[in-house]
């Protein structure tokens, strides 16, 4: 029964929470993609930070098949040996002590928030539970990331909402200060804003947010969903900034493509939960856990995150020559390879026509909001596709720039 199916198959049956490309991927390897006509792509969106070692990589294609011929699943009922090496490996290569494995960012946020109101709780009783979040901040789609996350079209129509969710500007110290007391349970910040424009916090910020959380007994939670697993240069973000946060949630690249996300934390935190208090079904079953345990054998590599500098140098200047080309960029920001070219003049606002024309020369990219155009390829992207991708990149602008 293999139907023959189109785009426009998915207009007739899919829920239309999206509105994808007009091409159907139907193949792929490094940083490149075909699809169902043979047309070839280059790939700069990386699946949204997630492939961090690009499409099939034949590492990460022996470990999926070599779990997949020993054990899929047995439950949280039982442990297994994949899910143990990877807590392992994370706990050794992090501040944490401890790992809980769940299936997406969301998730792993969920987890997080749900066991810092448990922290607070059990450390000072029914009055401390305000979560701080960023405005403009994205953590999920669940109804308790939705509303701490900073961006109320995604949240207004579910209300009514949990309750004891602040909001702050971003970077904005003072506006933390004031916010920040006695009743505050967490503060949950990304080290880059993702999905909202790419967007880095300043360094003096998250200490500022590191001391506040100190003086309050409240939880500093770095969501780094999106910048975690070598995205930023470092294996996690928070490495580069000086800050140490509580909790730190991972997901995305960590599968490599393969769904997983993982709360991190310390002991005397992670004792808060206790059997039964949280769980999951499927989190760190066998096959997402040998997947991302050789994403981050791999990712770890000196050379590897080395060479996501590199990379970041080779962008920033291709990005550059083509802003001064066509006048058409404000702003070219972000860290290692996740990228954000802010639009200005006839572009500005205009992200997603820059993304048709795009695809309509064979490259993949993103938007972060109407205005940013986002870039997050694979980690090991070859110069060539690079500078093919910006080839292609540049003659989609000439067509709308
Ligand atoms: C993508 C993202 C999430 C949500 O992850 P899902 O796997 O889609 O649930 C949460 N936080 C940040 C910063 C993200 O970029």
């Amino acid at each position: 029964m293999n139907k023959a199916v189109s785009r426009a198959t998915f207009d007739q049956v899919m829920v239309q929470t999206y509105s994808p490309a007009g091409f159907i991927p139907v193949r792929g390897a490094g940083s490149r993609v075909w699809d169902q006509d043979g047309r070839e792509f280059i790939d700069f969106a990386g699946g949204i930070a997630v492939n961090a070692l690009g499409h099939c990589h034949p590492e990460l294609q022996a470990a999926l098949a070599e779990q997949a011929g020993k054990l899929w699943h047995v439950s949280n009922v039982f442990t297994n040996e994949p899910v143990l090496r990877l807590a392992s490996l994370l706990t050794e290569l992090t501040f944490a002590d401890r790992a809980f494995f769940c299936n997406s960012g969301a998730e792993a946020n969920e987890a997080a928030l749900k066991l810092a109101r448990k922290v607070a709780r059990d450390r000072f009783g029914l009055d401390k539970h305000r979560i701080v979040a960023c405005a403009n901040s994205f953590h999920g789609r669940t109804l308790f990331t939705v509303s701490v996350g900073g961006q109320a079209k995604y949240s207004q129509d579910f209300a009514p909402l949990p309750a004891a969710i602040a909001h702050v500007p971003y970077n904005d110290i003072t506006a933390l200060e004031r916010m920040v007391d006695d009743h505050t349970c967490a503060v949950i910040i990304e080290p880059i804003q993702g999905e909202g424009g790419v967007v880095a916090a300043d360094p003096a910020y998250l200490a500022r947010a590191r001391a506040l959380c100190d003086q309050h007994g409240a939880l500093l939670i770095f969501d780094e969903v999106q910048t975690g697993v070598g995205r930023t240069g470092s294996l996690y973000a928070y490495m580069q900034t000086g800050v140490v946060p509580d909790i730190l949630t991972s997901a995305k690249s960590l599968g490599g493509g393969f769904p997983i996300g993982a709360m991190l934390t310390t002991n005397a935190i992670a004792e808060h939960f206790t059997p039964g208090t949280h769980g999951t079904t499927y989190g760190g079953n066998p096959l997402a856990s040998a997947v991302a345990l050789r994403v981050l054998e791999i990712v770890s590599r000196p050379e590897v995150l080395a060479g996501v500098g590199t990379r970041h140098a080779r962008f920033v200047a291709g990005l550059t020559a083509l802003g001064d080309k066509y006048g058409i960029f404000k702003d070219i920001r972000g860290k290692g390879l996740l990228l954000g070219c802010e639009l200005q003049g006839k572009l500005e606002g205009a992200a997603r026509d820059v993304l048709l024309a795009a695809e309509a020369e064979g490259l993949m990219v993103l938007q972060a909001g109407p205005g940013v155009v986002r870039l997050a390829p694979a980690l090991v992207i070859e110069d060539q596709d690079i500078d093919e991708g910006l080839a292609r990149l540049d003659r989609a602008l000439a067509r709308i720039a």
